[in-house]
């Protein structure tokens, strides 16, 4: 490993949200070169396409046939061969010679003169390679159709063939995050099954004395652990494999134990709480007989405390493979905050996605936001639109790391710039959308 976590940038009183991507990336980076994950054939599955929502694919999809397999129509219309369109006169007559339907190809030819009437995907007859719509024409007669020709020219209105995808080239790339088109694409191709990633075993445990589970009864100053479902919704969305760990007390034998159990079982080990300044002493002796874990003080809000590292292969894990570590915050909101910051793309990466970055847009802001240059701060929000159709955002109400309502009704997350200072009614701010359309 060329990049420990526990290099001087990262023990900096206070890390730059982009510095901490950066170093993850970097460690997860080391981590697949060791393992050689990505080409690793052992971590291929094939799967049926309608299981494989979701997964990453693993090699390149070649397309088994051109696509379109024959040159095609485009529109309702007629086809005719388009080098009539080169003489001066300005309209053009064709006798209709027949008429071709999707899935019903006509047999014969078309000579000069002559079209045949042919509707959206059906084959082009032999002597045709151009379609005028048959909005742009007028029945001179029972079989004689009329257009101008300035209304088109030679080729128009045709699909060509494997003018969509050619036989032997990738139709999808190796490391896609197989999205519902994806599936479509792949059953255009006449293919059932597709090689994906195995799912990532990851593993999350909460740490603290207070939690207490579902169904158990809250005595004084207890909780309940709901980061543990929180993080199991996160995960759930890139169809992972979850190992729960359940609640583990802050004391440093059970927590050692747990994070050994965990780290036999999985890829990746999420825990959450035990990492804020008061209990970080804790935890990191624990760390430094496990594995190189760094414990960082992030310039972000929520979610400044954050642990993150590798654990040493576990005795009696097989492959003796390493465990990525990444020790979040307890506060419930901090949890998802740096779930989305950091996490989601560390484990998409790891898997080998070739895209991890989950997409920004702009909205403006609808109230003022208070708001200190230095840090990244990541507020809850609902995009709407504005009185004029612009895309308006404004904060839901109180903003504490603990407040898991703020999460709960906002659609997405203000996202305001390290050197950002107040926002002013009517400023544009960047933003991330919780739910993706397709
Ligand atoms: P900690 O990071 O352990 O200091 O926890 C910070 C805050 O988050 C405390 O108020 C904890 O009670 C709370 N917290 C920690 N873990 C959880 C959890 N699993 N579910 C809900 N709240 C939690
Ligand atoms: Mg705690």
């Amino acid at each position: 490993m060329t990049h420990s976590p526990n290099e001087p940038i990262l023990l900096s009183s206070s890390l730059h949200v982009d510095d901490a991507r950066k170093a993850i990336a970097a460690l997860v980076n080391d981590l697949l070169d060791e393992s050689k994950a990505i080409n690793n054939p052992a971590d291929i599955e094939i799967v049926p396409l309608d299981q494989a929502i979701n997964r990453i694919l693993a090699v390149d999809l070649l397309s088994p046939i051109d696509v379109p397999a024959a040159d095609n129509s485009a529109m309702d219309g007629f086809a005719f061969d388009g080098v009539c369109l080169d003489t001066k006169a300005p309209a053009v007559q064709l006798r209709v010679k027949g008429t071709a339907l999707a899935g019903k190809p006509y047999e014969g030819s078309i000579d000069p003169g002559e079209c045949l009437k042919i509707m959206t995907g059906a084959l082009m007859p032999a002597g045709c390679n151009t379609v005028i719509p048959q909005e742009f024409t007028t029945a001179i007669s029972d079989d004689v159709i009329e257009f101008k020709q300035d209304q088109l020219k030679l080729g128009e209105n045709r699909r060509l063939r494997g003018e969509d995808l050619q036989k032997g080239k990738p139709a999808i790339a190796a490391g896609r995050l197989l999205r519902p088109s994806d599936l479509g694409l792949a059953a255009s191709l006449g293919i059932a099954s597709l090689q994906v990633k195995r799912k990532l075993k990851v593993a999350i445990l909460s740490s603290g004395d207070e939690l207490r589970s579902l169904g158990q009864a809250l005595d004084a100053g207890s909780i309940y652990d709901s980061n543990r479902y929180s993080l199991t919704g996160l995960l759930n969305r890139l169809n992972l494999e979850i190992i729960d760990c359940g609640i583990v007390r802050d004391d440093p034998a059970s927590l050692k134990q747990a994070f050994i159990e965990a780290a036999r079982q999985a890829d990746v080990l999420i825990s959450s709480g035990g990492v804020s300044v008061g209990e970080a002493d804790f935890t990191k002796q624990i760390m430094q007989e496990l594995g190189d874990v760094g414990f960082w003080k992030i310039a972000m809000r929520p979610g400044r405390p954050m642990a993150f590292g590798i654990l040493k292969p576990v005795a009696g894990k097989s492959p003796a493979r390493k465990t990525l570590f990444f020790g979040l915050p307890g506060n419930p909101v901090a949890v998802m905050v740096t779930f989305y910051q950091f996490v989601r793309s560390a484990l998409l990466q790891l898997n080998g996605a070739n895209q991890t970055e989950p997409p920004l847009t702009q909205a403006i802001a609808e109230a003022p936001i208070r708001k200190k240059p230095g840090r990244t701060e990541f507020q809850r929000a609902i995009l709407g639109r504005g009185p004029d159709g612009k895309p308006m955002v404004r904060l839901t109400g109180s903003q504490g790391a603990g407040i898991l309502r703020s999460m709960s009704e906002a659609n997405c997350f203000v996202i305001l710039g390290h050197e950002q200072g107040n926002v002013a009614a009517g400023d544009w701010v960047d933003i991330a959308l919780f739910d993706g359309l397709l």
